[in-house]
C-alpha cells in the first residue's frame, strides 16, 4: 500500500513539474510593462516572449514552439 501511495506522489510530482519541458530558458523581466497589467517576460537563450500577470514567472521553455 505504501508503494503505491509512493508511486502515486512522484506521478503526480511529475505532471505538475513536467521535467521534459524544461529546457534552457532563461527568463528575465522585459523593463516594458504591458498596457493591461501584465509584466513581459523574454528569453535570453531562445527569444522567446511571454506576457504574465504580475507575480508570476515562466517555467517552461517555448524553444521551438513558435
Ligand atoms: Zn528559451
Amino acid at each position: 500500500m505504501l508503494l503505491i501511495l509512493g508511486l502515486l506522489i512522484v506521478f503526480i510530482v511529475i505532471l505538475v513539474w513536467q521535467p521534459w519541458k524544461r529546457r534552457d530558458c532563461r527568463w528575465r523581466q522585459d523593463a516594458r510593462k504591458l498596457a493591461d497589467g501584465r509584466v513581459l517576460f523574454t528569453c535570453a537563450s531562445c527569444g522567446a516572449e511571454i506576457a504574465l500577470p504580475k507575480g508570476r514567472e515562466p517555467r517552461e521553455c517555448l524553444a521551438g514552439e513558435q
